[in-house]
């Protein structure tokens, strides 16, 4: 087994420095195939070991076609595509950017291949149909084996479990016990230092439209569309509940309860500031944020979080901020020469032994079996960063595979397996489709996108306005309503209600 590994590690670092031709490997089960990938600014690696190990078991070793110099996937697709000169493989993030990368005839129908010669990813999705029809395009084609993430959950409410233990509150279950523990949290000094100090609910984030989303979800309002196949097409920034979360939001700030600088906050920054002062009381963030009860253990005494359910208003209790259901994957060129080769190598990352080896890594290094399950090794456990140390190793890295929510339990703080466990349990977490599965021809994609930018930067300024209390949004009401329509709304909603419809036959 060592021997084979080396003799392929051999023909890899050959066929890196250019040495020999690819017709001088003899052996004819073996294939290389050309492929563009970056994810998270790491570029495809044919030396990592995850994919070495895929090379022994499938005979394919995948050769990377990429600018060594790219930093954004985005500009280096562009200028691929735009080159004209397509490798035999392609992964992006942005399922779009294949689908209209297919459309045009870039990639191929992979639906065909896969019932012929990929039961793996046909039985896939024989059993979720629902994760099939994500990726189908309207021309009726799927271009694209996707990444999907294995479990809706993302970010999740947060509070200072030692802040609310002092102040003797509990776990506030509705929104006005949650509106309470924030009132509290701002005047009766939980840090202890004489000072209202306090900033009792901050949101570290990327982008205004972010903020947005992240301010309304908490009113368990979508920032701007809410697309479910329970409920269809919403658009809900014209609804009752949306104008009551707004005043409340602007009552909240008012009041000192938001971060008075929530709109300005940077992303890399805020989450350190915020816990490492002990200042801030509440977030909702994903669960790296549970590693500060760790860091900060000896800094704050007695610093402790909790993950707690969405508050209930009128009863309901939603997190409409969910993981995407798939995010990107890859598909084969039209100019690749050998689409069942490749079409049987994206099948091994959905057979048992292709989607454990990304997962977890190598046996004996990153993980080990114990009673017929794998366990991560201490090296992953113990790292300073466990998903860096897969990384290292080509795990993880995202393409078309089934992510498997077992590797992210093991490497998660209890505190978030705890909470996960309770969103998962009591169901909170919204299943929306995002604009990406509904199926547009390209003319309609270009016009929808012109209608939609217009509507975010006219909304995100006013509802920036009326948090801050520049404005009332009793009083723009009606001209906000008004200008909705004149911006497009109307032929939004048509859009994405005849996409909706096609998703939901397909
Ligand atoms: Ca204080």
């Amino acid at each position: 087994m060592k021997i084979r590994q080396y003799t392929v590690l051999f023909i890899a670092i050959v066929l890196l420095n250019g040495c020999t031709q690819k017709k001088e490997v003899n052996d004819t089960t073996k294939k290389e195939y050309t492929i563009f990938g970056m994810f998270n600014k790491m570029i495809f690696n044919e030396n990592w070991p995850v994919f070495q190990e895929a090379s022994k078991q499938t005979g394919v070793t995948l050769k990377s076609k990429i600018s060594q110099n790219a930093v954004d996937e985005q500009e280096a697709f562009n200028l691929m595509v735009a080159s004209g000169d397509l490798p035999d493989i392609i992964r992006n993030g942005f399922p779009q950017k294949l689908n209209t990368l297919g459309t045009d005839g870039g990639l191929i129908p992979l639906q065909d291949l896969i019932d012929e010669h990929a039961p793996n990813i046909k039985k896939f999705w024989e059993d979720r149909p629902d994760l099939k029809r994500v990726v189908t395009t309207y021309d009726g084609n799927i271009y694209q084996v996707p990444y999907y993430p294995p479990i809706k959950v993302g970010a999740v409410h947060i509070l200072r479990k030692d802040w609310l233990d002092k102040l003797g509150l509990p776990v506030p279950k509705t929104m006005e016990e949650f509106y309470n523990t924030l009132v509290a949290f701002k005047t009766q000094d939980p840090n202890g230092n004489g000072l209202a100090d306090e900033i009792p609910w901050f949101q570290r984030s990327s982008d205004l439209n972010n903020t947005l989303k992240l301010l309304l979800n908490l009113f368990q309002i979508s920032y701007m569309w809410n697309i479910t196949e329970d409920y269809g097409v919403v658009f809900e920034l014209n609804r009752l509940e949306f104008k009551d979360a707004i005043r409340e939001l602007s009552k909240w700030y008012k009041e000192g309860l938001i971060d008075p600088e929530i709109f300005t906050r940077d992303f890399a920054t805020t989450r350190d500031y915020m816990f490492g002062n002990n200042l801030g009381g509440y977030t909702f963030d994903w669960a790296s944020t549970a590693y500060y009860v760790d860091s900060l253990k000896d800094t704050i005494p007695g610093f402790n979080l909790l993950v707690f359910l969405p508050p209930a208003i009128n009863d309901k209790k939603i997190v409409p901020f969910a993981r995407n259901v798939y995010a990107g994957g890859w598909g084969i060129s039209s100019t690749a020469k050998d689409p069942i080769g490749i079409i049987k190598y994206f099948d091994y990352w959905f057979s048992e032994e292709g989607r454990r080896l990304w997962n977890f890594g190598i046996e004996g290094d990153q993980y080990t079996m114990v009673d017929g399950e794998p366990i991560f090794t201490d090296k992953v456990l113990k790292a300073a960063s466990p998903l860096n140390e897969l990384y290292k190793v080509g795990a993880q890295w995202e393409m078309g595979i089934f992510q498997d929510y077992d590797y992210e339990k093991q490497i998660s703080h209890p505190l978030i397996k705890e909470g996960y466990k309770l969103y998962i349990d009591e169901d909170v977490v919204q299943s929306s489709i995002g604009f990406a599965a509904l199926q547009h021809a390209p003319e309609i994609i270009k016009e929808y996108s012109m209608i939609q930018v217009n509507l975010e930067s006219y909304t995100a300024e006013m509802i920036q306005k009326w948090i801050m209390g520049a404005s009332d949004i009793d009083k723009d009401w009606d001209s906000f309503i008004k200008r909705l329509d004149e911006i497009g709304l109307q032929r939004a909603i048509e859009i994405n209600e005849d996409g909706f419809r096609r998703y939901i036959k397909s």
